[in-house]
């Protein structure tokens, strides 16, 4: 092939997985279901049309469970993944949709398919809970594999590729990262996705980078271009020229280098420089991460959220369900601290029977606490679950969205009810846990100090926390560039917050996602974050980074960062200050 005279082009996206990675580029061609055709049925064949639409779900099911058969052991922990998308493709809102729209609208399979899977999509893009929201790319990715089924073409064979080489992808499911060969595919990037995707997700696990959302990877890249993937700073860059291919090439072997020193010390505990111990802990959504928390050297789970028992099913789990699964995880822990999150749902959610009014800003509705406190039984069950395992193990049971001390007051309620409850049935059961409140609504941070006297600790979650106060909503890529952790109203709350708490004698943690950045940890330690807990991958890199600040100094700094106006001039003073303990033996000059 005859070298190319080509300008270097900068495309800017989201980070979806650390590292940095140098290839050429590998375009995954997935045409063929985008657009669909539409057609009318005859009455007399719509019979025939649902047995094709069956088919057709009947050989999705099948490719994914051979796909989930053959599931490498290393991503076996993300398996669930792919059960959840095996459970979807029966799901009423897909599959009994479809069926119902081909039988009443007499339209073709494709066609009632597409127009089951957006109802389905908007369903949870409605939620404001990114997790849950990031869910709508689940229903797409089981919708793609039937309409392939369906229109017979084929799936992206990513186990085919046989040079080593960086996926480029309008978009890939889960089921295709997880068939990723480590030594074939170096890196990916995507003109779709986001950082709460599954995809990004299992480019974590694998430990590979990965750039999403770039909208125009796959229009402005063409096969074998030479691409670098910066994980790190969300950047991806085609064709460069020689002095930047260089400056890369060292960079990416510096990276490793780093990476292999700080999983080395992992286990090490994040004393800082001068000495203050922090405990580090993981966010976890399902027993089976608690295996990725401790190979990450976390001193316990600080968010254990606990929404996904509830989901992708129409009756609310039991008792017994709930404890088995608390139970495990709390002795897996053990004997550190595994702190349950009581659950988080939105009320439009439709997780049972119980019809639920669609509401226009769910951000702002029944959510969370006021789901459970309106549906006590729901919350009693839960909390008699948590009370039972907590009697095998340490748990501390935490509230999210609380805005007032009338929920905080009500739940002690409850809790003595459960408590009753289970002393009636003669349970083993232990009243007495850590009562925590998220603080995560700004009505909470100001009074903090009254909350301080009904709660044991409290727990920022900065994801909701900066929505509020910003006014800004968490999953809206067009307001995206405005959300800012540094914003100095959200700065001023954390620390009226933990200022509050360290008065009354109460400690603040930390679990939302701006605890698993290395550059915010200054400003964190600083104002007296005393624990703090993010996804099990962060946690070596931020125990790094503990132990090399000191916090006498960080201390020093708040008066001047609080005096700022604006999210980048803190930043700037932090950068200034701290800037070079990051990643500094990798982009030192
Ligand atoms: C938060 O809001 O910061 C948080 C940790 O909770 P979630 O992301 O589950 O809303
Ligand atoms: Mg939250």
């Amino acid at each position: 092939m005859t070298q190319q005279q080509t300008e270097e082009i900068v495309l800017r996206g989201i980070s979806g997985s650390q590292g940095i990675c140098i290839g050429k580029a590998y375009l995954v061609d997935r045409e063929g279901v985008d657009v669909v055709e539409r057609y009318y049925i005859d009455i007399d064949n719509i019979e025939k049309e649902i047995n094709r639409f069956k088919q057709a779900v009947n050989k999705a099911r099948k490719e994914l469970t051979g796909i989930i058969e053959d599931i490498p052991e290393d991503l076996r922990q993300h398996a669930y993944i792919l059960e959840t998308h095996l459970l979807l493709h029966k799901d009423k809102m897909l599959y009994g949709k479809t069926i119902e729209l081909i039988e009443n609208e007499r339209i073709n399979a494709e066609w009632a398919l597409k127009r089951a899977s957006a109802t389905a999509k908007s369903v949870f893009r409605n939620i404001s809970d990114p997790y849950l929201q990031a869910r709508a790319a689940d229903i797409e990715h089981v919708t793609d594999r039937i309409l392939r089924c369906l229109m017979g073409t084929d799936d992206v064979n990513i186990q085919g590729i046989s040079k080593r080489v960086i996926l480029v992808a309008n978009n890939l499911s889960p089921a295709e990262t997880s068939q990723i060969k480590l030594d074939r595919v170096m890196g990916f990037i995507t003109d779709r996705g986001g950082k709460t995707s599954h995809t990004s997700i299992i480019a974590r696990t694998l430990e590979i980078p990965a750039v999403l959302g770039l909208e125009r990877a796959t229009a402005l890249i063409n096969n074998e271009d030479l691409i670098i993937v910066d994980g790190n700073e969300g950047i991806v860059i085609v064709n460069p020229a020689e002095e930047t291919l260089l400056r890369y090439e060292e960079l990416s072997r510096r990276y490793e280098a780093h990476k292999k020193e700080v999983i080395r010390r992992g286990d090490l505990p994040a004393t800082s420089a001068d000495g203050e111990f922090f405990r580090v802990m993981g966010n976890i959504e399902l027993p089976e991460e608690v295996v990725a928390v401790k190979d990450h050297g976390g001193d316990g789970i600080g968010l254990f959220r606990t929404e996904f028992l509830y989901l992708s099913r129409d009756d609310f789990p039991e008792e017994q369900e709930l404890f088995d699964q608390y139970r495990e995880v709390v002795e897996l822990m053990s004997p550190l601290p595994v702190t349950i999150r009581s659950l988080d749902i939105n009320g439009d959610k439709e997780v049972s029977s119980m019809p639920t009014p669609q509401e226009a800003n769910p951000a702002l509705g029944l959510r969370a606490i006021r789901f459970c406190l309106k549906n006590p039984e729901i919350f009693k069950t839960q909390l008699r679950a948590i009370m039972r395992a907590a009697s095998h193990g340490y748990i501390r049971l935490l509230l999210p969205m609380i805005s007032s001390v009338q929920e905080v007051t009500e739940t002690r309620r409850l809790m003595d009810e459960a408590a009753e409850e289970l002393n009636n049935r003669g349970e083993q059961y232990k009243r007495d846990i850590e009562l925590g409140i998220m603080i995560e609504i700004p009505s909470a941070a100001v009074i903090a100090d009254i909350l301080a006297d009904f709660a044991d600790f409290f727990s920022i979650g900065t994801n909701d926390l900066v929505q509020y106060t910003l006014a800004i909503d968490r999953g809206n890529r067009e307001v995206a560039h405005l959300y800012d952790p540094m914003h100095p109203a959200v700065i001023r709350l954390i620390r009226h917050v933990v200022d509050a708490g360290r008065h009354k004698g109460i400690k603040t943690y930390m679990c939302g996602e701006m605890a698993a950045d290395s550059i915010n940890l200054p400003i964190l330690l600083g104002l007296g974050i005393e624990e703090l807990s993010m996804a099990p991958q962060s946690i070596p890199e931020i125990k790094n980074m503990i132990r090399k600040v000191n916090v006498s100094d960080a201390k020093k700094l708040m008066d001047t960062l609080l005096q700022q106006s604006s999210a980048a001039d803190m930043q700037r003073i932090i950068t200034d200050a701290f800037g070079e303990l990051l990643y500094e033996d990798v982009y030192a000059e």
